[in-house]
This record gives structure tokens, sequence and C-alpha cells, in this order.
């Protein structure tokens, strides 16, 4: 059976991202005040006003076009922590009739380079803090430094910002008083056109760029937007904690797009510390907050959360990873409300089940948008019904286009009648409840954050000593998150013990893993040696047996 949103639909309007958001800026109500700030910077108070964010967006625009020469469709990569100026390099860029992709500013050079290569990245807006692992990856591309520019005031809290020599400097010298030339979209191409190429390991395999077209964001927007206004939500006026990182779907559409849409501004958090956050709280009486379970399990259990007043406070949604129903407990007797789960991918343009403001279930990922369907299905394909777990499928106007450049893929995660497979095994209720129940993607996620095995796997492959390898995540109950973990055949172990070359020890594989890979992705669930890797007659990877391995032994410090 097919399950449909309980909601009325919502009409996506046949616009792009910027005409979308200028829209509101001119119709909702909070925003008639162009004082109003669309950000903050947490550390130091500065913010741009919706006046000043409306201004730079043009004219960043219109100096992509007449000065930088950007062509309609290039990509351009940004690459930086949250910054009060990241929606302006967004939006500038996405008028300018630029793609985005939006990258981890922790990534290694080496993961830079797949990211800027895979999306085809032309041009890059960056933290010139992060120079140092930037330059050798454009160099290794061939983007040139006079392509690259650098956010304005890099970290608002440094009165000097370092400048990246031969670069054109900041985002700001690239501001030209125009005249923009608005670019125009038909339906079709407002269907077909990518805004984002933000990167998904999906069911298999490494990352890949998720196409997210402007019609994909700005339904998922409206569908956010319409269920909160048919639960009689207000979010008008919100001030919004933006901790979570906007080169993620989930940051990038609910910190950056929805707030503008409902008539709110976001705090921006360069970098989480969970003591200054709850400052943060208190200084900003901060309304509302998007957050990740290991951010909620630290508000209600650090020691120091008790000194500070988070009284404005009026409701947590939990997204990216499970959120355990103890912890959804505490929340609830710590702050008096309950935490909201989201349940969401970056195929899915972010956001697909809400539970509602006034449930008081702490198990369920919510219900789904409107607009959205979904399709449960078994091993065969074959369609299940109301309390049967199987793979949870997916259809709607937020669904990506696709992957980029990679048919394969694509071919593996859609059916012919348009659903797309998420390699989540889910169940629904008489209520339209959805549950998680398992994961038969390869997918783990520390703290929300993606890690996917294959890549790790390649890395341990090419470490001599290593004959065969399978990572998957051990859960770390104390962090309340996925660790990866992985699961070794030594070459050694086919040799006498007396070859020592052969040998090795499980630090010397977790640091030569760690040295090479952003933190998110280290072992920290820690390297384990097996005999043999567990294969299909076919010859490929048993994960499952591994993962139940892996749930049943806890994570060692
Ligand atoms: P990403 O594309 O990084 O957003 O990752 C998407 C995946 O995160 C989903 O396919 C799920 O496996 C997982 N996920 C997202 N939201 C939740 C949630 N509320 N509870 C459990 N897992 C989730």
């Amino acid at each position: 059976m097919v399950f449909h949103s309980q909601f009325n639909p919502v009409e996506v309007p046949n616009t792009d991202l910027v005409t979308l958001v200028f829209d509101a800026i001119d119709k909702v109500e909070y925003w008639k005040d162009i004082n109003r700030p669309v950000s903050i910077d947490a550390e130091t108070g500065k913010s741009i006003t919706v006046g000043e964010f409306k201004q730079q967006v043009i004219e960043v625009a219109a100096g992509w076009q007449r000065k930088a020469g950007l062509k309609r469709g290039q990509v351009v990569a940004i690459i930086s922590p949250n910054d009060i100026h990241y929606s302006t390099a967004i939006f500038g860029t996405l008028a300018a009739g630029g793609v985005v992709t939006p990258m981890n500013p922790a990534y290694t050079t080496s993961e830079v380079v797949h990211q800027l290569k895979d999306s085809g990245a032309q041009f890059a807006i960056v933290d010139p803090l992060l120079w140092d692992t930037l330059r050798p990856a454009f160099k290794q591309v061939g983007i040139p430094t006079s392509r690259v520019y650098t956010f304005p005031t890099a970290n608002p809290s440094l009165s000097n910002p370092p400048r990246i020599p031969g670069s054109p400097s900041d985002l700001f010298t690239l501001r030209h008083p125009g005249p923009w030339q608005p670019v125009h979209f038909t339906a079709q191409e407002l269907a077909t056109t990518p805004a984002f190429l933000c990167y998904s390991s999906g069911t298999t395999g490494r990352s890949k760029g998720v196409i997210t077209t402007h019609r994909n964001m700005v339904a998922n927007v409206m569908q956010i937007h319409s269920y909160r206004q048919q639960g009689n939500e207000q979010a008008e006026g919100w001030i919004i904690a933006g901790v979570l990182p906007f080169y993620h779907i989930y940051g990038l559409n609910v910190l950056m797009h929805l707030p503008i849409i409902e008539g709110g501004s976001v705090v921006i958090v360069r970098k989480f510390d969970l003591l200054k956050f709850l400052s943060h709280i208190e200084k900003y009486r901060i309304d509302f907050a998007y957050l990740v379970p290991p951010i909620i399990l630290g508000l209600t259990k650090h020691p120091a959360a008790d000194k500070y007043d988070l009284s404005s406070l009026k409701g947590i949604i939990s997204g990216a990873a499970p959120l355990p129903p103890a912890l959804s407990e505490a929340v609830y007797k710590k702050l008096h409300f309950r935490v909201r789960q989201g349940f969401g991918m970056t195929e899915t343009s972010a956001v697909s089940h809400l539970t509602s403001a006034t449930s008081t279930d702490t198990e369920g990922v919510g219900v789904l948008l409107p607009l959205q369907e979904a399709k449960i299905i078994d091993e065969d394909g074959k369609e299940l019904g109301v309390n049967q777990p199987g793979e949870l499928c997916l259809r709607g106007p937020n669904i990506t286009l696709g992957y980029l450049n990679n048919p394969e893929a694509n071919r593996n995660a859609f059916l012919p009648d348009g659903f797309m497979r998420t390699g989540d095994v889910v169940y629904a209720d008489e209520n339209g409840t959805f549950y998680m129940y398992d994961r038969i993607k390869e997918l783990i996620k520390y703290k929300g954050f993606q890690v996917a095995p294959a890549e790790l796997e390649a890395l341990l492959l090419s470490h001599p000593k290593v004959d065969d390898v399978v990572v998957v995540g051990a859960y770390d109950e104390e962090q309340v998150t996925e660790v990866p973990r992985a699961y070794v055949v030594l070459r050694g172990q086919r040799v006498p013990d007396d070859l020592k070359e052969y040998q090795a020890t499980a630090k010397e594989l977790s640091d030569f893993v760690n040295e090479k890979v952003a933190s998110h992705k280290k072992l920290r669930g820690g390297v384990e040696f097996i005999k043999e890797v567990p294969k299909s007659p076919s010859g490929k990877t048993l994960r499952r047996i591994m993962r139940e391995q892996a749930r049943q032994s806890p994570t060692k410090p």
C-alpha cells in the first residue's frame, strides 16, 4: 500500500529559491522591519540585517556575472564553518545562476579533492583559516587562486583575518553595483536544475553528489511550513539556534531557507561548545533549536546545564540520527516540553517526517509531511501494510533528482514508479506514525555526520598488512551515537607468527586511518581482528552479520 500524508497538499510555487526568499522578505510581517537580523554571530553579536542581506545577495550575484564571469550552471564550492555571511554566499551564487556544493570544513585535503572533482567545482568561497588544507586541493584539481574568494570576516572574532596570496580576496570585493541579471527558469528547468550538490553515500559506496534542484528545496521548505500552519504552530519571530552545520542539508534547509520564509533570526554558532551554546540560549533568548541527539544529551546531562537560564526555549526538533526515548524523557523532565523528532535524508532535501508539537510519543520519527508519499517494501519488493517492517521508499517533490553522474546509483535508488529507496527499515502504525526499525544501507552516522564504510574500507585495504576488512557501526551508549568500527583480516594470520612484518596492532591500523580522514570518520569504535569476513556465495560481504556482532560488543575507549 502507499501511505499518504494526512495533511492537505500544499501548492509548491513555480519559483527558484532566490525568488522564494526575496518574495518572503517582501511579504512576511517579521521582515517589515528591515533592520531585523537574518543572522547573528553568537560569539560577537555582530549581525546581518535582512535589508543588508538582500542588497549583498544582489551585489554578489552581479559580481559573479560581471566580474568573475560565472556562467549559468557552474559550480561554486563553499567551504567554511557556519558564518553570518554563509547565506549571502549561497543566495548570491544561486542568484547568478550558479550551483552550490557546500563542504565540510573539517575535511582533509584528499576529501576536499574528491568533492571538488566529483562536483566539477570551478570557483570557491572559503574560510581563509582553512587555507593550508585547501591550497593543495585546489592545486590538484586545477582551480586557480584567482577563482577562490574568502568569507568577508572569516572568523568575526578575529580583528585581522588572514589573506590568501593571489586570491582576489574576500567575497565583498566581488560585489558589483550591477545591474544584476536575474536568472529565469521555466517550470521544467526548476525541476531539473541543481541548486545544491550535497554529498551523501546513499545506500552504498563512497559519497556522491545528491542533486537538490530548486524545486526540491522550494518544495521541502513549503512542506514544512504548511505542516506547521496546518498544525496551528506559530514560528514567526523565533530566534533560532544555528548549530547544525550549513553544509549538511538539514542545516541548509531549516537554518537558512526556512527561517527566511517563516520570519525568524538565526544565531550562528561557528564551532559547537556545549557551555557556550547554553550561554547563547540564555543571552539571545533562543526560542527554538534544531539539534542532533548528542547535543540534546549534553543539554540534559551536563552538570553545568542547570546554571543557565534556558526558559526561553520553547521547542527542540531532533533529527539525523536515532533519539533514545530515555533522552526524550530527560528533556521533558528538565525543560517541560517534548523533543520532537524529524526524519529525513540529504536525498529528501532534508525532511520527510515530523512529529507534531502536541505528540507525547517518544519513539516515532513522525508522520509524513504534506505531499510526501511512502511505501514500505520487503526484500522482494512486495509492498507491505501497517505495522509491517520493511524498507522505506519515498516519493514527492522534495525527492532528489538523483546522484550526479552516477547512473548505476540512480538505477539502484529509484523504483519504476518514482519512489526512492532509503535503505532504512521502518514500520508505520495505524495512525500514520513511522518508527525506525533498522538500517540496511551501509551508512554509519557519527553524531548525525555521515561515515561511508566503503571509504574507510578502501583506506584500510591500501595498508600492506590488511587482507580484508569490513567497517560497520558499533553503538556508544554514553555518547548516544554510532561509531565506526573496523573488523580486519590481517595478512599476517596466514603466515607463521615469526613473520612480524605481516603483523599489525589495532592502534597501528586505526592511526593509519585516523590521520587521513576528517574527525567524524575516525575509527572510534576500534579495530578488531577476525579470521575472515563473512561473504555470500557470490562473494558479497554480509555486513548484517558484522553489524550484529558490533551491536553485541560494547565500544572500547
Ligand atoms: P543524511 O543524508 O546525512 O541526512 O542521513 C540520512 C539518514 O540518517 C537516514 O537515511 C537515516 O538512516 C538517518 N536518520 C535521519 N533522521 C533520523 C531519525 N530521526 N532517527 C533515526 N535515523 C535517522
